[in-house]
């Protein structure tokens, strides 16, 4: 009964589970590394779509690049 008022973006509904709580990802982008806070994952139980929660997304580039702008 983990439930969570809130709207899938897929499917509209209401409804979902918690698939995992304080979940840290990462990945890579181009040539850029980034790892994120602390996410709690839910999963719609009506299409399966995953949500991703999160207070702030943390990036971090490996070359410490400027942007001219
Ligand atoms: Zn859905």
């Amino acid at each position: 009964m983990e439930q969570k008022a809130l709207e899938c973006p897929i499917c509209k509904s209401n409804k979902a589970t918690i698939a995992g709580e304080n979940v840290k990802l990462s990945g890579r982008f181009e040539d850029k590394e980034f790892i994120t806070t602390e996410l709690t994952v839910l999963c719609c139980t009506k299409c399966g779509y995953y949500m991703f929660f999160d207070k702030m997304a943390q990036f971090t580039t490996k070359e410490d690049t400027k942007n001219s702008t």
